[in-house]
């Protein structure tokens, strides 16, 4: 049997990232950046008014004998167009946020610190004087031509992409998602919609791990439950070797039926098929006609678990991602764990941030079968092997799944 950490190392050994493949912008939220982004051109690209108001001089903004200078309003440039001509000593333009700044202005000033006669004015006072370059964006201020702007193996969310629009990535190079074919295991286990019959339970696991699959960037298909026969397995898998992973749960065990492993030792190879943990210590890694097998447990808190720790991290390598594990943070566990592991324990709990604190409390039952468990836990409770007790009130690390409440 394996360490977590061991496991987890063999695994990510043999992870490769994924093809690079470009992709329309709208379509790259989630994805990883496949190279670096470099800015073509200056951004802004020209010299632009921070706000509605008139371009000038600034040298003609000062008061004179203590009166706000009048100025002749030569002309008005909107954002999106050039203004036709250039601002001269004693006039003003109107500008629009965002219009270019017209040659001869070095200063806008916006309208509230001036007075003219409304929109048809020929004339503005200027009410405070401005210095040079006061309300101008200088091109280049945010980028600039030739700067590296997004590293290679960022993940896109919303505010990259609209780095990338305004750089002029219509199309953005990417790493491929990972597709994942789901496969259930068991004579006992039917689909969500057949009625139950004695020793029948439905199939839980192919359906949460599809949305954990999603949820970490891959595509999933679900393949259906393999009977416990090799002939149905053998089948089931000559479908899976089509994809970039396979998820498997159940069958992993030491079972008469266990015959997921079988199956590997046949047509593949099996890296390991045993970890150190608790939920969740039949875990097989290795190949099928090599694609990469991850064989979950079938108790479906086990299953959920091992597909956390070792599933994600697999498909983020395989999406280029640099940070491949959740963060993991100081908790106080206010209802200690009782329970001896010999086992690493991963206990599902409800972090919040309580008086200056993050405070965990678990969910309740941690057996592998109890799939409440899972509800309301945003956390993960690491436990250390040996049969560690965490007595209520004592520090543990926790990795966290979502964000603590705050
Ligand atoms: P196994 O590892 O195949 O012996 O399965 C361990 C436990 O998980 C058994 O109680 C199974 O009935 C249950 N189980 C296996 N596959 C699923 C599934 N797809 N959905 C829900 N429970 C399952
Ligand atoms: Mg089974």
């Amino acid at each position: 049997m394996i360490s977590v950490e061991e496991a987890l190392e063999r695994i990510l050994a043999e992870i490769k990232p994924l093809a690079i493949t470009q992709v329309p912008l709208s379509q790259s939220l989630g994805l990883v950046l496949a190279q670096d982004i470099i800015a073509q051109e200056d951004i802004p690209p020209f010299a632009n008014s921070a706000m509605d108001g008139f371009a000038l001089l600034s040298q003609d903004s000062k008061p004179r004998n203590g009166t706000p200078p009048r100025l002749r309003i030569s002309g008005s440039v909107a954002a999106g167009y050039m203004a036709d001509h250039a601002v001269e000593a004693g006039t003003a333009m109107r500008i629009m946020t965002g219009a270019p700044v017209p040659p001869g202005a070095d200063a806008v000033i916006q309208v509230e610190l001036t007075r003219s006669d409304g929109p048809e004015s020929e004339w503005v006072e200027i009410l405070q004087a401005v210095t040079p370059g006061n309300n101008i964006r200088p091109a280049g201020e945010d980028m600039r031509r030739g700067q590296t702007v997004l590293l290679h193996g960022t993940e896109i969310r919303a505010w990259e992409i609209g780095i990338l629009a305004t750089l002029g990535w219509a199309t953005v190079p990417v790493t491929r998602r990972p597709r994942v074919a789901i496969l259930g295991t068991g004579d006992e286990v039917i689909d969500v919609d057949e009625p139950l019959q004695p020793g029948k339970i439905r199939n839980s696991n192919s359906y949460l791990l599809e949305a954990a699959v999603k949820q970490a960037g891959g595509e999933a298909v679900r393949l259906g439950v393999a009977r416990d026969t090799v002939e149905s397995l053998r089948e089931k898998f000559s479908e899976a070797i089509k994809y970039d992973l396979i998820l498997t749960s159940g069958g992993v065990s030491v079972g008469d039926f266990d015959l997921v492993k079988d199956i590997m030792q046949e047509q593949g190879k099996i890296n390991f098929w045993r970890i150190n943990m608790r939920p969740g210590k039949p875990v097989a890694f290795g190949y099928i006609s090599g694609v990469p097998l991850l064989g979950l447990p079938g108790n479906p808190v086990s299953s959920a678990v091992t597909f956390e720790l070792f599933g994600r991290p697999v498909l983020r390598k395989m999406m280029g991602h640099a940070r491949l594990t959740r963060p993991q943070i100081d908790v106080i566990v206010e209802d200690g764990v009782q329970d001896r592991a010999m086992r690493r324990h991963y206990v599902r709990a409800h972090v919040e941030w309580r008086d200056n604190h993050f405070i965990a409390r678990t969910t309740g039952n941690q057996g592998s079968n109890i799939m409440t468990s899972l509800l309301n836990a945003n956390a993960l409770i690491i436990v250390p092997e040996g049969g560690v007790t965490v007595a209520p009130g004592e520090t543990a690390k926790a990795i966290m799944l979502d964000r603590p409440e705050i």
